[in-house]
């Protein structure tokens, strides 16, 4: 298709709810990993350097748990997919998620600004290397050979989000902004749909959660309720009508 042609961008930015459903704790409901885990224990750079074997065995564990064999993409997933195949325009998934059920849902349009599980990265010489090896603070580098740099490769509290540029391009020329399943109090994605409107003040923003968040009002149209039961509906409703 012509490119003066293509119909506009859609962006659509997950957060936890999105697979509460497949049975990943969210961080911040009453259920969620920050009410049994201290952010400051395992979730910073300052962590990692106090307490290596702690923080590691924090994430060799996450690992498993969100590879477990009933870990599999929902219906709210797999109708982002379905999205992406059959819109005309350009469809990208931002995600704050680390576990992989996008993909495997069958997204390839996927920026993982938080990182993603099954990768790590040496603070030494900044390899980044696909491994589902647990680390320990004895691990070595298969790069530069140092020993006890290798870390997840995963946005901690204070780092900078991955993929920054990226999203400023897609957010830019994006025509539907969606945001499914985040408590909008992480920046810079919660700051996400104020930068679309921005730029494109005729852009449609909807939010779809199970309640409405603290970000509620800037947001023009709003769908509350499980995501399985939420985000079917409105893809057969943005690929049949539009959102006009
Ligand atoms: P959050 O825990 O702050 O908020 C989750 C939001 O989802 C809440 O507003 C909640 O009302 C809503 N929600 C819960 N169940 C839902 C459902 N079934 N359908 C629709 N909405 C539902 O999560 P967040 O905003 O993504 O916070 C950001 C951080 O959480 C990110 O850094 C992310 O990396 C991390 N996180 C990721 C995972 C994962 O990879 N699956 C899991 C936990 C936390």
């Amino acid at each position: 298709m012509h490119q003066d042609f293509m119909p506009p961008g859609i962006v659509v930015l997950t957060g936890a709810g999105i697979s509460k459903e497949s049975g990943i704790d969210t961080f911040r409901d009453k259920d969620g990993l920050w009410t049994r885990v201290n952010v400051e224990d395992v979730a910073t750079i300052e962590a990692w350097r106090r307490d290596k074997k702690r923080v590691l065995d924090f994430y060799n564990d996450t690992r498993k748990s969100l590879r477990a064999a009933h870990i599999l993409p929902n219906a709210a997933h797999k109708a982002l997919a379905k999205l992406e195949q059959k819109y005309d325009g350009e469809v990208t998934v931002v995600t704050q998620n680390i576990d992989p059920l996008h993909e495997m849902a069958g997204s390839k349009r996927v920026l993982h600004m938080h990182g993603r599980d099954g990768e790590i990265r040496c603070m030494n010489c900044g390899t980044v290397t696909a491994s589902d090896e647990d680390l320990t603070p004895q691990s070595i580098c298969s790069h530069c050979k140092a020993v006890g740099d290798l870390r997840p490769n995963i946005v901690w509290f204070g780092e900078m989000p991955q993929h920054m540029d990226e999203i400023d391009e897609v957010l830019d020329r994006c025509g539907l902004f969606l945001a499914i399943g985040t408590s909008g109090e992480v920046y810079p994605a919660a700051g996400y749909v104020l930068q679309v409107r921005r730029h494109n003040p005729r852009a449609h923003t909807v939010e779809l959660n199970l309640e409405p968040t603290g970000n509620t009002n800037l947001f023009r149209e709003h769908i509350y309720g499980p995501a399985t039961l939420t985000v079917p509906p409105f893809v057969d409703r943005v690929l049949a009508y539009g959102w006009k």
